[in-house]
């Protein structure tokens, strides 16, 4: 199905890039806070296509932008169902009609027939390939997952814009959590601290080797309105998943007034698991392996005009 395309608003804003290997020094240090064991290194990208990370693209490198697409407004309370987004018109945003993206969303419902997180794995152009996953909930009440090689989604995403080339990034390794904090907050929290006035944005994937963690997936649309973060909660299924886990994952150090989902972060797996990151739940046996890069630019797109802070973690 192909949705006609639409003009959408499009801010951007250039991103603060730290000097690399001052950013790993920050991290690793930082990051001992929350996990007993932290190594964070410049490295040469892993060929991510092969086996256990199966990604559309080899890497994340090359012109990274980080894209803010429609928001929880477009969802909560209420759904809006005319909110279908096309990723060659995101890429024709992002100057780049080979894109390669990564991240979190919620599935094109209209194609799907019904609501659902989807993992957003997908290359567009000459090398099209798509590796998307969706997870809706079943009959049952289980977390269905399944690839879903489509181009549209609606209401909402958060995604990593890059030629998909392998290149230098960020390896963060983090085992056995002693702090409070999940991967990607302690992530934040220590770039928020060491960059308190530039805002920065990461994204890219991580996996859970190790130990299991609570993950969303959403179910059908709610009939009644869902106006509190309570009846968000009720709303959503919850699960603990196993690892291992593979996670799609963007996020910045603070939003400068632009109405971010601040992180963002879904997860497919090999065994049929998948759905929206929230923390790991075996804190001693938890092991996180992931490769990041610095975007240099910020694209909103679609910013909802009516908002609030329902439903954002
Ligand atoms: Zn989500």
């Amino acid at each position: 199905m192909t949705t006609e395309k639409k003009k959408y608003s499009v801010e951007s804003k250039v991103l603060y890039q730290p000097e690399s290997t001052a950013l790993c020094t920050i991290l690793n240090d930082g990051l001992k806070k929350n996990f007993q064991h932290v190594v964070v290194a410049e490295v040469d990208c892993p060929d991510l296509t092969e086996s256990p990370w199966c990604l559309a693209a080899k890497g994340i490198c090359g012109s990274p932008k980080l894209l803010d697409v429609g928001g929880v407004p477009n969802l909560i309370p209420t759904p809006r169902k005319e909110k279908i987004y096309r990723f060659d018109e995101l890429a024709e945003m992002a100057g780049n009609q080979d894109a390669y993206f990564l991240g979190a969303g919620a599935a094109g419902f209209h194609i799907l027939g019904g609501n659902a997180e989807m993992m957003a794995n997908l290359r567009l152009g000459k090398e099209e390939c798509i590796e998307t996953y969706v997870a809706s909930v079943n009959k049952e009440g289980e977390c269905d997952l399944k690839k879903f090689p489509e181009k549209e989604f609606g209401l909402l995403g958060n995604f990593l814009a890059s030629e998909g080339l392998q290149g230098k990034v960020i390896k963060i390794c983090a085992k056995t959590r002693i702090g409070e904090d999940n991967f990607i907050q302690s992530i934040r929290n220590v770039s928020k601290e060491a960059f308190p006035n530039n805002m920065i944005g990461l994204g890219g994937v991580f996996m859970i080797k190790s130990g299991k963690a609570r993950l969303h997936v959403m179910p059908c649309f709610s009939e009644s309105p869902l106006i509190t973060d309570e009846d968000v909660e009720n709303w959503l299924k919850f699960y603990e998943m196993s690892s291992p886990l593979i996670c799609l994952s963007v996020f910045y150090n603070y939003d400068e007034g632009m109405d971010l989902r601040i992180d963002h972060t879904h997860c497919f797996s090999h065994h049929g698991e998948g759905g929206h990151y929230h923390h790991d739940t075996t804190p001693s046996a938890v092991e996180y392996e992931g490769y990041f890069v610095v975007a240099e630019e910020l694209l909103r797109v679609d910013r909802p005009k009516q908002t609030h802070s329902v439903g954002r973690d």
